[in-house]
């Protein structure tokens, strides 16, 4: 497999997990926020899965392991690293963009959470992610999770002028119709740090104040229960 970096330890990447993260590289989106866009563009570094789970079942901090990307889903024997990763008893999170729902179908019973995007509204998905049949596939996704029973969170990343009132609230018509109820619904805040756009670069992340702002807008559209959606910023995560 094609490994873009591994982080020893987070606090923030698994809930209620002390996790590893591990970075694969590869992407079919080309996100103009996407500040991972070194992993989207890199082939990374040949690996075997089982050297990578036999090095994180070394790490005795953590129980868990946060699977990321780039897309992890593009790589061909990540089901042989969740088989690994199984074996050694440690939980697994699996983050998604939802473009490939065949393979996320065969990889779901082998993993403990999962946490898929959802970018934009569906009209708008083609243009943002560079891929026409985007939503298609993500929507199939997201139905695969809603009836899988696995714990599952919806995340959104709220870019001002690109993901913001008009598209959450087209986001929230759209689970709301098709009866989708995620665990969990994030709106996490956007960096301008080091986006795939420059332009994003002058663009100033919303505030946490924004951000709350924002998911109260988005539930009061019906885009989640009580309860389950949060705020995540540079403060921290926050219950909405
Ligand atoms: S933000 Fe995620 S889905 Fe979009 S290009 Fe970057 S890695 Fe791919």
């Amino acid at each position: 497999m094609r490994l873009g970096g591994l982080l020893d330890l987070s606090t923030i990447d698994f809930p209620g997990k002390l996790c590893s993260v591990v970075f694969l590289t590869g992407c079919p989106f080309r996100c103009p926020y996407c500040h991972n866009h070194e992993l989207v563009n890199s082939k990374g570094v040949e690996v075997s899965p089982e050297r990578v789970a036999s090095e994180l079942s070394e790490n005795y901090l953590i129980d868990g392991v946060c699977i990321t990307g780039g897309e992890p889903t593009m790589q061909n024997d990540l089901v042989e690293l969740l088989r690994e990763l199984k074996e050694r008893s440690l939980s697994v999170k699996l983050d998604t963009n939802g473009y490939y729902p065949e393979r996320l179908e065969k990889l779901v019973e082998l993993v403990d959470y999962v946490a898929i995007d959802f970018k934009t509204s569906p009209r708008k998905y083609g243009s943002l992610t560079s891929k026409r049949d985007a939503w298609d596939k993500v929507e199939e996704s997201l139905k695969l999770l809603n009836e899988s029973g696995i714990l599952w969170e919806i995340r959104m990343t709220v870019v001002p002028s690109l993901v913001w009132e008009d598209e959450l609230k087209e986001i929230a018509d759209t689970i709301r119709k098709a009866g989708i109820e995620a665990d969990r619904i994030v709106l996490q805040q956007f960096s301008n740090e080091n986006p795939l756009d420059p332009s994003l670069k002058s663009v100033n992340p919303p505030t946490k104040q924004e951000l709350f702002e924002l998911a109260e807008f988005f539930n009061g559209a019906g885009g989640a229960g009580e309860g389950r959606t949060y705020v995540r910023c540079s403060e921290g995560e926050f219950r909405v």
